[in-house]
């Protein structure tokens, strides 16, 4: 039976990323898709928010996205646009790209890592016990591994056979998305229909156009081209002459999160972790981040660094991030209500979300760059991500972010060169003393005071902040990067 130490199920956006940070952090990781290729038939999600370009950019990838994207203020609440250009980072935007493209690019970064693929291999089951998983496929092989994770989608198999709950709230709303030929010019852009609900029709990844037309009640099950035709007709009175959809689907508000992330070997990660509405386009960026936050930790324990409960710091650190994501979306569904009341609650909360202390504490929270793990009390660095500063090194000037482009641990000593020493972690933890004399910023939070040190993880945030002793240090370095 062929073994690998990580098998991932599913090569969708969370599992490539996170097949590249095992990559890099030297795991044997296979990915089992069962997909014929990289294609999408329709185009999903529609881009990027500012944490995940970050992402990016600390692998040194972000170009490869940045190039064939739009850079963009994409982040929206109740259709408000919370324009982020003033926030602290080297990417105040979003990038519209769509999910086609976004999944290309990462499986090219994948292949050159020399992560292997196994392609149209679908994942019926598995078993496990205390030292391995053994994964089924539907052509009857079989693979081992260490760990499996499931990054199969919303309706994971790997988290039903895990039997891991998936509580949340059943649908109230649904939407026909389509990307279809026309024989008409439609009406391109938002639309407000008579009964208050918001309509749009854009442009897809092929190129044509791509509608998101909203039940009049909450269906489920595939719409057909006659349901699409009849739909525009209410709206705007002419069915465009569509046809050859080459996407046809609906999709709902349903909104659940699974109970757990872990049972044993096996975790979740994106879409087969939570699900929400795609308002605010936030699902694909969050998946991405549960691979950054995993990966590194999945590596430590897999090559026996650290203990396996380094694994409960992935649930504890991620759930409550997204479980807010959760609310943000469910909040903007409510909002999309078209009775008056509703209307009236929107407009007052249009109003305010512009205004300066909410947009910063909205965009942030949306854009990935608000987040916060809870590391304890201390310096407001500790738990947030590190900041892309240009530093000044005895070899000259670095960004920070380099240093993170193979995914292995950080400490900069910002203070007498030589005065912190981490020798016992040194095969494990980059060390490296430098310079910086302008501001430091955060988002919402603004200027905080410069740390005399700091200690980052893999996943680009702050485990521990100097004050000019090793106070902790020790503590944080042993319960990040294992024991000496
Ligand atoms: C209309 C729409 C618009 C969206 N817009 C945005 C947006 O703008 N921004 C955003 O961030 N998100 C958006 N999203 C959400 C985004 O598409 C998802 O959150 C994202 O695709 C999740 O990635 P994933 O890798 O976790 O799961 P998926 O993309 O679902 O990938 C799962 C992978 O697992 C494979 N798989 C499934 N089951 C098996 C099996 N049994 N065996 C083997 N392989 C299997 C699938 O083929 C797939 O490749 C949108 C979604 C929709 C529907």
């Amino acid at each position: 039976m062929t073994e690998h130490e990580v098998l991932i199920a599913g090569g969708g956006p969370t599992g490539l990323m996170l097949a590249a940070e095992l990559s890099l952090a030297g795991v044997d990781t296979a990915i089992v898709e069962r997909r014929e290729s990289q294609h999408l038939a329709g185009s999903r999600a529609g881009g990027l928010h500012s944490r995940t370009i970050e992402v990016f950019d600390m692998r040194g990838i972000a170009d490869r996205f940045l190039s064939r994207g739009q850079v963009a203020q994409v982040v929206g609440f109740n259709l408000v646009r919370l324009d982020m250009s003033d926030f602290p980072t080297r990417h105040p935007y979003g990038l519209a790209l769509f999910q086609n493209q976004i999944e290309r690019i990462l499986a090219d970064w994948v292949e050159e890592l020399g992560v292997p693929f196994y392609r149209q291999r679908e994942v019926t089951g598995f078993t496990q016990d205390h030292t391995s998983v053994t994964l089924e496929v539907a052509d009857g092989s079989s693979l081992r591994a260490k760990y499996l994770v499931g990054c199969d989608g919303a309706r994971s198999i790997v988290r039903k056979t895990a039997g891991i709950d998936f509580p949340g709230w059943d649908p109230t709303t649904s939407w026909i998305i389509a990307e279809v030929e026309t024989t008409e010019e439609p009406s391109w852009g938002l639309r407000v229909d008579a009964t208050g609900a918001t309509q749009a029709i854009g442009k897809g990844d092929s190129g044509k156009a791509r509608m998101v037309l909203m039940d009049r009640e909450p269906k489920s099950g595939e719409p057909t081209l006659g349901d699409l035709k009849q739909r525009l007709v209410d709206i705007y009175g002419n069915d465009f002459g569509v046809h050859d959809p080459i996407w046809l689907s609906r999709f709902t508000d349903m909104t659940r999160q699974a109970a757990t992330y872990r049972d044993g070997r096996i975790l979740l990660a994106g879409d087969a972790a939570h699900v929400h509405p795609p308002i605010g386009g936030q699902g694909l960026n969050i998946g991405v981040q549960d691979a950054v936050n995993l990966g590194w930790k999945l590596a430590q324990v897999v090559k026996g660094i650290s203990p396996e409960n380094l694994l409960d710091t992935y649930q504890a650190e991620r759930h409550p991030v997204t479980a807010r994501v959760l609310k943000n979306t469910m909040a903007q569904t409510a909002l999309r209500r078209s009775d008056e009341r509703t209307k009236a609650l929107g407009d007052i909360i249009a109003e305010l979300v512009v205004m300066d202390e909410p947009r910063k504490r909205l965009a942030a929270e949306m854009s990935g760059l608000g987040v916060r793990y809870d590391l304890g009390d201390g310096h407001p660095l500790l738990g947030r991500r590190i900041p892309d500063l240009e530093v000044v090194t005895a070899s000259g000037p670095l960004r920070v972010f380099t240093l993170l482009h193979g995914a292995r641990p950080a400490l900069i000593n910002f203070a007498k060169p030589g005065s912190i020493d981490i020798t016992p972690w040194a095969d494990r933890v980059q060390s490296i003393d430098a310079k910086y004399d302008g501001p430091w910023e955060l988002p919402v939070i603004g200027a905080v005071a410069a740390p005399a040190a700091v200690l980052i993880r893999p996943d680009g945030y702050v485990a521990w902040v100097g004050d000019g002793t090793e106070s902790g240090l020790a503590d944080a370095l042993t319960k990040w990067f294992g024991t000496r």
